[in-house]
């Protein structure tokens, strides 16, 4: 199977990744490499770039110097060339797909059909956007008027998690580059793989020299140094709250211009009146797609009491039917959890559950493999009830194939347990009474709500979060106006 892929992909594995910088392939300066571990396998299959700040500041000059041409060149030219790199990425589809699947552990069908076309989506949403984007202007009365410029703001810094790798590294560059910035960028270390990818893509659609540049390394170095940099004013941040801290920390004092995508603890609301077999369905998906390692996910799961038990059972029952394993099989419905390190986290806190009192009502261990994935990070979905909403299971984020059922009585019950963590990035509402769906929305905490769906996306809506769940929003013309500095202009008559 494993070879099969390979021969029909012109992927490599045991490749030694390498910087991208004013348009060439470099290795750190350093020349110090990280292993790279396939998930499904616990092998170290290639090697990382290990950069430091020196790398940082080789990519910030390269983005200088390009700055100019780049953000002068007219919006239509930057967008064919964006739009070349939006066709090459359909077109190695099966490689970046497969590449996607070897370093982060996902099923390879997931990142045929879902992460990579989405990357292609990225790119070609704002390579067309941007020939669209305009600004305001106010008029004062017959005797002056305002008019609002929008220009690019210089070299701007992008850093991305392992979860979706390409998909969210693709969803900062694009409307970075499409607004006229140069970008220095720094995928996650634990999946680097797409990120290198495509920075061979971008040579072969003649993206001019040093427009973006791809530092790959740790975070506490590359990221802080970019975070650090004097001169890159603006930060696009995707992961963890905690790291999102650290970055409002070092950039605050310097006034830099900051979005945060950051953690979750999704409220995933079920009324008696849903269409129960629809809900059942999405509800699964919600949960454990990508092995529950979506931002978007929803993990506590509160079903009204009347059906609680019937919900239980059908849930139960096909959570227990998806089938986990090799990513690389077309029936795998879960694949390995990215990490050794993340899959010890995603099992402590099993255990913590069970130490707080909750009952495993399936799953609630490793799965042990056969054959090649043997010593891979496998963990079987695992579906916990009898938690109260305050415990730390259901008020910390996970990030794994782990989800929680509680029941409620009153609407304003769940809203209050909805509503209770830290958190408030997505919510999940399942429903056919539809004064109560938008009321419901109207009042949870949080900057995302779907209503009889899950992970449905427009990219012209704003995505984003409240609470410890991130500042700003990403998404159509917010990004495109997150990636300019605006300036008004009051001309008297
Ligand atoms: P992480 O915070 O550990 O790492 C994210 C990126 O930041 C990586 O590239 C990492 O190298 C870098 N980094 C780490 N320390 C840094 C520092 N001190 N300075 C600068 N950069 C640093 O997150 P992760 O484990 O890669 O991703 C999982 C987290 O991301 C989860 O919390 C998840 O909810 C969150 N996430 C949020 C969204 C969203 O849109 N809100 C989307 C995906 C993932």
């Amino acid at each position: 199977m494993l070879r099969n892929c390979f021969a029909l992909s012109r992927f490599e594995p045991m490749e030694k990744i390498l910087n991208f910088i004013n348009g060439d392939l470099l290795a750190p300066i350093s020349n110090q490499f990280l292993d790279n571990v396939n998930p499904a396998t616990g092998e170290v299959y290639s090697h990382c770039p290990d950069s430091d700040e020196r790398d940082v500041e080789l990519a910030y000059a390269a983005a200088e110097s390009a700055f100019l041409g780049w953000s002068e060149m007219p919006a239509t030219d930057r967008s064919k060339i964006l739009l070349k790199i939006a066709k090459l990425i359909e077109e190695r589809n099966d490689e970046l797909a497969l590449a996607e699947s070897i370093d982060q552990g996902k099923p390879l069908w997931l990142a045929k059909l879902g992460e990579i076309p989405r990357a292609q989506s990225n790119i070609h949403f704002f390579a067309t956007a941007i020939e669209h984007f305009a600004s305001e202007s106010h008029a004062m009365g017959n005797h002056a008027i305002n008019y609002t410029l929008r220009t690019p703001i210089g070299v701007v810094g992008c850093i991305s998690p392992w979860n979706l790798p390409l998909y969210l590294f693709t969803w900062k560059i694009a409307p970075a580059l499409a607004a006229g910035n140069c970008v220095v960028a720094k995928p996650s270390e634990i999946t680097p793989m797409t990120a290198y990818l495509f920075s061979k893509i971008c040579k072969d659609a003649g993206l001019p020299k040093g427009v973006l540049n791809i530092v790959h390394g740790m975070g506490p170095k590359v990221g802080s140094a970019l975070v650090a940099h004097e001169k890159i004013t603006t930060i696009s941040f995707t992961g963890g709250t905690k790291t999102g801290a650290e970055i409002a920390r070092i950039a605050a004092p310097m006034f830099k211009k900051l979005s945060l995508e950051l953690g979750g603890k999704n409220p995933n609301i079920v009324f008696a009146d849903c269409d129960f077999e629809k809900t059942v369905k999405e509800s699964v998906r919600a949960s454990f797609t990508n092995q529950g390692e979506i931002c978007l996910c929803g993990s506590r799961i509160y079903v009204e009491r009347s059906i609680y038990e019937r919900f239980k059972i059908a849930f139960v029952e096909q959570v227990a039917a998806l089938s986990v394993g090799d990513p690389l099989t077309d029936t795998t419905k879960v694949g390995a959890i990215v990490s050794k390190l993340h899959f010890d986290k995603v099992l402590s806190y099993i255990e913590l559950a069970k130490e707080e009192g909750g009952h495993i009502l399936t799953g609630g261990k490793a799965k042990l493999m056969d054959g090649r994935c043997a010593n891979g990070f496998f963990i079987e979905p695992t579906v916990i009830e009898g938690l109260g909403h305050l415990c730390r299971t259901n008020q910390e984020e996970i990030f794994g194939p782990v989800v929680t059922l509680q029941p409620f009585d009153t609407e304003e019950e769940v809203l209050e347990m909805a509503n209770s963590t830290p958190y408030g990035l997505a919510c999940t509402v399942f429903t056919e009474n539809l004064t109560k769906a938008h009321r419901v929305s109207s009042k949870v905490k949080s900057g995302i709500v779907w209503v009889n769906c899950w992970l449905l996306r427009d990219l012209r809506t704003p995505f984003g979060g409240v609470k410890q769940s991130g500042v700003g929003r990403e998404g159509g013309w917010e990004a495109l106006r997150f990636f300019t500095e605006t300036k008004n202009v009051c001309v008297k008559y």
